[in-house]
């Protein structure tokens, strides 16, 4: 954890996660070059040019100017209106090969940790069984071929881990290249 930068409730640690890297970059919105630099998803009908520093992410500065958001709102349902304005205006989102979603626990909107392979999340067995329902629900009916799936996660797929920032379950879906 990176002592010195903006606490993210849905995005404890960004560094960690790729989202924010160390740059000497200027921030697009506040133009200082604060060591930080954003480097994942913000959507928005307006040309800005280059990156936000996290303190522009965080106070709402960044998506206020550009009229922007750094992820959708898709997925984020039976949140408060305050959460989903927390999540899709003040929190880095980050990169995935399909569109990037919140996962939603306990009513809240949950923390993104990072992207991990079939080793990490197994070290999470509450997020490998719920991908596993999720999966099953969703299609993958062949349990061979689903295990297949999942064991080989971080190869071409990989797994985006939350985890509740109510009850602390860790929860996963899978993004496919
Ligand atoms: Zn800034
Ligand atoms: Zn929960």
């Amino acid at each position: 954890m990176s002592a010195n930068l903006p606490s993210f409730r849905y995005h404890p640690d960004p560094v960690a996660s790729g989202s924010i890297r160390e740059s000497a970059d200027t921030c697009a919105c506040c133009e200082r070059s604060t060591g930080w630099i954003y480097t994942a998803t913000f959507y928005t009908a307006q040309e800005v040019n280059g990156q936000f520093c996290p303190w522009c992410i965080a106070d709402g500065s960044a998506a206020e100017r550009f009229e922007g958001e750094f992820a959708d709102s898709y997925g984020l349902d039976g949140v408060s209106e305050e959460t989903l304005e927390h999540v899709t205006r003040r929190t880095p989102g980050f990169r995935t090969w399909q569109d990037p979603h919140w996962l939603v626990h306990c009513n809240d909107a949950a923390a993104f940790i990072g992207e991990v392979g079939y080793t990490e999340l197994a070290a999470h067995p509450d997020a490998l069984d719920q991908l596993r329902t999720d999966l099953r629900l969703g299609g993958w009916h062949d349990a061979s071929q689903l295990e297949n799936l999942l064991t080989h996660l971080g190869q071409g797929a990989s797994a985006m881990l939350f985890r509740c920032t109510v009850c602390g379950t860790h929860l996963a879906y899978a993004d496919a290249s």
